[in-house]
């Protein structure tokens, strides 16, 4: 990971939040180009910091509930809910 992505966050002393300055989604998410592919900021640094890659169907919800808070210590995973209207 190059260091770059840690230039693109600032803690904030209050919250323990690590605001995302960079690029932003219009939902407010970080993004961060890797090797040429945009991806979300918060989902590179739980990979990152916790060395576990995202399974297909998780997803990341923040508990401070701010969007660009790339501090993982904020994240936990949920498993997303497929919902089916079989009858
Ligand atoms: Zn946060």
């Amino acid at each position: 990971m190059p260091k770059k992505f840690d230039d693109n966050w600032k803690r904030n002393s209050v919250t323990g939040c690590h605001n995302w300055k960079g690029r932003m989604t219009a939902t407010g998410h970080g993004r961060f180009e890797v090797e040429g592919v945009w991806q979300f900021s918060h989902v590179i640094a739980w990979e990152r910091n916790l060395g576990v890659l995202l399974k297909e169907r998780q997803g990341i919800e923040h508990t401070c509930e701010n969007p660009a808070c790339v501090n993982t210590d904020h994240m936990i995973i949920r498993d997303l809910v497929v919902h089916t209207d079989s009858a």
